[in-house]
């Protein structure tokens, strides 16, 4: 039996979260997620959240790093929205327990991250992430907002041109049913899991993103892909490599050769703090020249008291794989962790599709332009959410015309490891349009193996193919470098393409 709820969320992460916890209010929410609770990228993110906080700091001031990091093509208001909201937000969760890192003096203790030019980043020592999303479910099942577990959103399902309801797959009953709703909320994170090589979690498939692409929703600027460029070497956790984050080049960490020579003043005035696409070029560039198979990162210079004290997460991940950072450097690689494209929304988190909403990262909020600042995205995903959980008080109820049916749920072909090996090997740090165009050519292949309009229950081999389809197409159509995209053919930027790239669905 189908059932309604006025606002559906699917995700539970910081997005998912903060929009249930703030429209619990205007009516009933619902939390869909794919896996537990906290599978989500937000229980990993160790640098922090940006915020402007410094006495020397300014709002001005993060709108230009932002803006700059960027490279032209943030959307300037959203920008705006996002640091001037950013604080009070970020207050917010303290006050909710949130154990960010403070002084004696009571003020956060304010960490430096690539991009930034002030210290401007609220953390938990290495786990805000974690912490963040502790207190969020926390805040969720004190407002009694209902999160269901194992439940896999498929599709989304449009009538007369509105999104009024989503199919899932019940993972506990192995059943397909449907869900209706009066505004549908993709909060449902990234797709980093495209890749073989990635920071993200398993969750991270891109979900939302591909079923908005498959009900005709504009996605934009798919070719925006993070490599974040210190991944450790060859250790992977429950199929995530380990993320050293950048806040240990904040603190004075450096990058070097297998040899021990530091080289990132080669690559910019900014050195070890350089945005995150030159220093992942640049690491690609030192493993090429010296044939290595990964570069080092060396804070074994500070003091072991301060290092086991600001990143106890890190030190003791690596001690487990026998790596004492206090004492010796740690092998690294650039893996893929950001996507700075998604579904495109206007600043009050709207898809071009009535009724359905995006946030997070699987959102297009403009904010990140070609590359993303360290430390913005939870803080997106924060104001964003929020001013959604604003706009929602407007939506009137939905009426639904047609009949809708569930078909049984099928197995479809699996494509996940393949595609993810071909990306990682074609699609990554460094482009050439041959390699794009005949990675489109085999996704094209495999596209078109899935049967239309069948639900399936391994939804995520389709989406993986989908939004590798987006990500390929996309970063064929930008013929310049900008930011996160770098070709070989067109290495300049080039004004004609100073805009967003937008694909939708047969068009
Ligand atoms: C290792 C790591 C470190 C990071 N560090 C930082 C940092 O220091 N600062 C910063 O700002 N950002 C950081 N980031 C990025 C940041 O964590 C993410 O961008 C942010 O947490 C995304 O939040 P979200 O709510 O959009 O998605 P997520 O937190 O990823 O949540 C997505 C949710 O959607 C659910 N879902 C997905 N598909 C489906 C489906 N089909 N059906 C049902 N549910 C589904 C998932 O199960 C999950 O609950 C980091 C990321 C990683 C991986």
């Amino acid at each position: 039996m189908p059932k309604k709820v006025d606002f559906l969320v699917v995700g539970s992460g910081i997005a998912g979260l903060t929009f249930a916890t703030k429209a619990c209010k205007y009516g009933e929410v619902v939390i869909l997620t794919k896996k537990r609770k906290a599978d989500t990228n937000t229980n990993y993110a160790q640098g922090g959240i940006a915020g402007v906080f410094g006495d020397n700091d300014s709002f001005e001031c993060h709108i230009e790093d932002t803006l700059n990091t960027g490279e032209g093509l943030c959307h300037r208001d959203a920008v705006e929205i996002m640091v001037k909201n950013g604080p009070t937000l970020v207050r917010e969760l303290y006050d909710m327990g949130c154990r960010f890192s403070t002084k004696s003096n009571g003020k956060f203790e304010l960490g430096k991250e690539g991009g930034h030019s002030r210290r401007r980043i609220v953390h938990a020592k290495d786990f805000t992430g974690w912490e963040i999303e502790r207190v969020l479910l926390e805040e969720a099942k004190r407002y009694g907002v209902v999160i269901s577990e194992n439940e896999i959103v498929l599709d989304l399902i449009i009538n007369e041109g509105e999104c009024v309801g989503i199919y899932y797959f019940d993972a506990d009953t192995q059943k397909i049913d449907i869900f209706f709703a009066n505004a549908i909320i993709l909060a449902t994170g990234g797709a980093g899991q495209v890749y073989l090589h990635t920071t993200n979690p398993p969750i991270a498939t891109g979900d939302g993103i591909a079923m908005a692409y498959r009900a005709g929703a504009k996605i934009a600027n798919m070719e925006f892909v993070q490599f974040h460029p210190t991944a450790v070497y060859n250790i992977k956790i429950d199929g995530r490599s380990f993320l050293i984050s950048e806040a240990v080049r904040g603190e004075g960490g450096v990058l070097k050769t297998v040899a021990g020579k530091s080289f990132m003043k080669k690559y910019s005035e900014n050195g070890n703090l350089a945005p995150r696409d030159i220093v992942a070029r640049a690491c690609v560039s030192e493993m090429l020249k010296n044939h290595s198979k990964y570069v080092l990162l060396d804070i074994s210079h500070r003091k072991a008291d301060f290092i086991k004290n600001r990143f106890p997460t890190i030190y003791e991940t690596c001690l487990r794989w026998g790596i004492d950072i206090t004492r010796e450097p740690i092998p690294v690689v650039p893996a893929a962790h950001y996507l700075c494209g998604g579904i495109l929304v206007n600043t009050w988190a709207e898809s071009s599709i009535p009724r359905l909403f995006a946030l997070g990262e699987c959102a297009c909020t403009g904010v990140h332009g070609a590359n993303r600042l360290a430390s913005n995205s939870l803080l997106e995903a924060l104001v964003f959410a929020t001013r959604a959980a604003e706009r929602i008080k407007r939506i009137k109820d939905s009426k639904i015309k047609k009949r809708i049916t569930v078909t049984k749920a099928k197995a479809g072909p699996d494509f996940k490891l393949a595609i993810k090996e071909l990306m990682n090997e074609h699609v990554g740090v460094v482009r050439n349009e041959d390699s794009l165009t005949r990675m489109q050519a085999v996704i094209e292949s495999f596209s078109c193996q899935f049967d239309k309009g069948i639900h399936l229950i391994n939804a995520e081999s389709r989406n993986v193919t989908d939004v590798a389809e987006m990500i390929v197409k996309s970063a064929l159509m930008r013929k310049e470098s900008r930011g996160l995209h770098y070709i070989r053919e067109h290495l300049k930027k080039n004004m004609r393409f100073l805009k967003d790239t937008v694909l939708e669905k047969g068009k």
